[in-house]
């Protein structure tokens, strides 16, 4: 028989029809007269009961049916009578795929801390929470194609080994076949790199943007979305070794085009989720973030707030409020400033423009003040930032200084520099973390939660 999929078991139409079901069983009990079964197969947070009347079943035969194991289960859909659920299955055949040893399965009932889990990361996606936030992230994953695929985005793929680490975005992990314990020597000592792989230093990228420009200056307008890789040492609930990003990248678009893109985009795909995964957006709500669903439509139904750097320096310095990290022009904004303005003076989403040039990357677009960069950051109640973007350096001239400013080696940039030397236009894009947009989407407060599999320093189990 056909097994049906326990989200679309939720359909009268199927009422007084036999079904097959398939899944994991999350409970068991009742008593030598009848059984239930509360049965899981992922497809939705929402379990199926199942009803064994023990006139038809030997108590031998449900034995090994215990939280963990896996069955499959024929028979007719009725309207259930208990509270909490519309319809059930009343038993007819079972079939046991395998046991799962109570002794031994770590995920019983109750429910477990989100740090227990954490070293459970092999089974935690069968936990309502973690099948929650994992079929929110497919959603989102999804959504962000959407949106950007019926714009005429077009999905570009860049590499992920890399040999220039021009960025600067983040500690890199260096890429080799090098036997590490032998390394092949130049005559003054250094490592001699023509024997590696590439013939040269490699490593594992931080962002795609670089590659992206060349795409956009080709193509008009294009998006990556991959995993990206920073070996930088810090242990945050909002930092991943490996995370994914999205980076669209459009010619002829300025900053306020830009901002005006990142705003549209995000809260489209909170939209989506609202609108896909309310059951376990739900969910999430009433088991960790009683405000969630509450700060979503605030997000959606505000204008974010936009102001320069300058602007947000001074409305931090005159807060009176005492900060961890001292604010003065030309800081890095560390996220207690970020949410401070988020949260505690807008009570908005803010995009904060016009940054220090010192603080921001070398391709991003000069203002006419000599000390400033037409750099956008997003800034998100309880995380944040969560996109960080600018208009891009069209001029060949200023690029070029600037890399030189920064010891830049040419070697490494002669083909960027090329969107400068042949037609260079106007353009401009921006990073989301991939994982950021799905914590707040999901409420959850560390980032190693909303991955199935997190990387962070001393940890790549699993
Ligand atoms: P932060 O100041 O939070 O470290 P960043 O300035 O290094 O961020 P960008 O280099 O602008 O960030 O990267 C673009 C986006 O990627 C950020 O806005 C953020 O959403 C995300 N991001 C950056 N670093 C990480 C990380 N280690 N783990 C997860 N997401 C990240
Ligand atoms: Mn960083």
């Amino acid at each position: 028989m056909k097994r049906t999929k326990i989200v679309d078991i939720f359909n009268p139409e199927l009422l007084g029809k036999e079904v097959c079901v398939k899944g994991w069983v999350r409970t068991r009990r009742g008593n030598k007269y009848v059984q239930f079964v509360a049965l899981n197969d992922g497809s939705t947070i929402k379990n199926i009961q199942i009803v064994f009347d023990m006139n038809n079943f030997t108590d031998e035969q449900l034995k090994p049916v215990t939280t963990g194991s896996s069955i499959c289960v024929e028979g007719i859909l009725v309207e259930s009578m208990g509270k909490g659920q519309t319809c059930e299955i009343q038993a007819k055949t079972l079939e046991v795929y395998g046991t799962a040893d109570p002794e031994a399965y770590p995920l019983q009932k109750k429910g477990h801390t989100l740090e227990f889990l954490r070293e459970k990361a092999h089974l935690r996606p069968r936990t309502n929470t973690f099948g929650a936030i994992l079929r929110v992230r497919s959603a989102l994953a999804y959504a962000i194609h959407k949106f950007f695929q019926e714009k005429g985005f077009f999905y570009l793929n860049t590499p992920l080994i890399t040999a220039s680490d021009c960025e600067g975005a983040g500690a890199m992990f260096q890429v080799t076949t090098l036997p590490l314990n032998d390394l092949p020597k130049n005559e003054d000592g250094t490592v001699d790199y023509s024997q590696d792989f590439f013939g040269k230093p490699t490593a594992l990228t931080v962002s795609g943007q670089l590659e992206g420009e060349l795409g956009a200056t080709a193509l008009g307008a294009i998006y990556t979305f991959g995993p990206t890789f920073r070996a930088e040492n810090s242990n945050t609930p909002r930092h991943l070794s490996e995370f994914w990003m999205i980076e669209p990248e459009m010619a002829f678009y300025d900053i306020t085009d830009n901002m005006d893109l990142a705003e549209e985009f995000v809260k489209y795909c909170i939209r989506y989720a609202l609108d896909h995964c309310r059951d376990d957006i739900e969910f999430l709500a009433e088991h960790f973030d009683k405000g969630l669903i509450e700060r979503l439509e605030f997000v959606l139904h505000n204008d974010f707030v936009r102001l320069t750097y300058t602007e947000g320096v001074k409305i931090l310095e005159e807060s009176g409020k005492k900060f961890e990290f001292p604010v003065s022009w030309g800081i890095d904004l560390q996220s207690e400033h970020e949410r401070y303005l988020v949260e505690e003076h807008f009570k908005k989403p803010v995009i904060l423009t016009d940054y220090p040039k010192d603080i921001k990357a070398f391709y991003m677009k000069q203002n006419e003040d000599g000390k400033t960069v037409r750099a956008m950051d997003v800034l998100f109640p309880t995380i944040g930032e969560i996109i960080g973007g600018s208009e891009r350096e069209a001029d060949y001239d200023k690029l070029l200084k600037r890399i030189e400013e920064l010891d830049i080696p040419m070697k490494d940039m002669w083909w960027y520099l090329d969107t400068r030397r042949f037609g260079t236009v106007p353009h401009s894009g921006f990073g989301l973390g991939f994982e950021r947009l799905v914590l707040f989407v999901t409420g959850m407060t560390n980032i190693r939660d909303v991955i199935p599999f997190p990387r962070t320093p001393n940890n790549a189990e699993f």
